[in-house]
């Protein structure tokens, strides 16, 4: 009997961001002006091959930050997907703008390319495709139906920092691209965002708004409305020092997921996570779906938590939800929806749990818990 909860995630903090919090705290450097925004900045911009970083104070404001300075406002309708975290569809209603719901890809999970194409219309701006727990959105048909179309594609990264897509890094492919550095994503920095692009008057256009559109030369000369959404220095140092350990993040995760995989591979009644051959998902939650004739998903749930493993459903589709409610249904990932568990995912899990989480999963499906 394990007596500690197994949690979903924890975040992974090591004495290299301590140092460097530590110093802002040395320094009296803790709100957003100091060194480490501008070099968060550019450490991630560059890791994400992006020309351009403005970090933020949350992922859900670098949405609301990319949608305004795109001019995405009243009268226009953005494609987002049913599946993701409900912050996609809040930002582009913080605009004004229309959120238009697409339904999932069954293999992928993330937006059917086909149903964002019939969902288009003459008030359709922009289309935001999510990486849905890790696994890059199928970029290059969404890219081309976005260039054809005349809309802009703003990637939803938050769930997703370093996966690729043929090669390509998340967050490189689209106009410009939106991150989340919250205490269970891939890096934090407690709370925290960025957007990312490589076009110059988009980046400094953000960059305006981010500070209350303060002319930079100009003190307290504000030209239009902007907004606080500045990242503090405390955050930036904490961020630059989990950016130093990306790379072994990443690894664990996916180290984590190919142990799942060996332990539940062929188990009836289960569907591992996808990894399309042309993509790297970086596992940001290992995800696995429960077929609902042989054991209900909550049912589940409830049971892994008796035997002290924390789980966590996935989304509800946003256009289920009271404020999103629309007639027009998204069946796949209503199906998705109903079926989905995220296991444990913290890359300080053990090998030893991993097993133990893969042997009562397989248990309680074979009638044995
Ligand atoms: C986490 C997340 C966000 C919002 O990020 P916050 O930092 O929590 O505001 C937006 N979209 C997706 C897909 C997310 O997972």
């Amino acid at each position: 009997m394990i007596n500690k909860l197994i949690p979903v995630a924890e975040p992974d903090i090591s004495t290299a961001e301590w140092k460097l919090v530590k110093e802002c705290l040395d320094t009296g450097w803790i709100s957003s002006i100091g060194k480490f925004v501008n070099r968060f900045e550019n450490k991630f911009s560059r890791f994400c091959s992006v020309k351009y970083g403005i970090a933020t104070s949350s992922g859900t404001t670098s949405l609301h930050l990319a949608l305004t300075v795109l001019g995405i406002g009243r009268g226009d309708e953005v494609l987002v997907p049913s599946l993701t975290f409900i912050a996609t569809a809040n930002a582009v209603k913080y605009t004004g703008a229309r959120p238009v719901f697409v339904d999932s890809d069954k293999i992928s999970w993330n937006m059917d390319p086909e149903d964002a194409l019939r969902k288009i219309t003459r008030r359709t701006k922009a289309i935001i495709p999510v990486h849905l727990y890790g696994h890059p959105a199928e970029m290059n048909t969404l890219m081309a139906i976005a260039r054809k179309k005349n809309l802009y594609l703003i990637e939803d990264a938050c769930q997703a920092h370093g996966a690729e897509y043929k090669g390509e890094k998340t967050g490189s492919v689209g106009d410009i691209s939106c991150f989340s550095f919250y205490g269970n994503k891939i890096i934090t920095t407690g709370e925290g965002g960025m957007v990312v692009t490589n076009n110059k008057k988009l980046a400094s256009r953000a960059r305006l708004l981010r500070d209350q559109a303060m002319d930079p030369k100009r003190r307290y000369w504000h030209g239009e409305i902007g907004f606080n959404y500045r990242m503090t220095n405390l955050q930036a140092a904490l961020g630059v020092g989990q950016l130093k350990r990306i790379g072994k993040i990443i690894k664990a995760k996916r180290e984590i997921a190919h142990l799942y995989n060996k332990n539940l591979k062929g188990t009836p009644g289960i569907t591992l996570p996808p990894e399309l051959p042309w993509v790297k998902n970086v596992y940001w939650m290992y995800s696995i779906l429960i077929e609902p004739a042989l054991i209900k998903r909550d049912r589940m749930m409830s049971k892994l938590f008796k035997n002290g493993i924390d789980t966590r459903p996935f989304f509800y589709p946003v256009n289920r939800l009271p404020m999103y409610h629309r007639s027009h249904r998204c069946p796949v990932a209503e199906h998705l929806s109903e079926m989905g568990i995220n296991l444990p995912s913290s890359t300080k899990l053990s090998k030893k749990e991993i097993l133990f989480i893969s042997k009562k999963i397989k248990d309680i499906l074979e009638r044995k818990e």
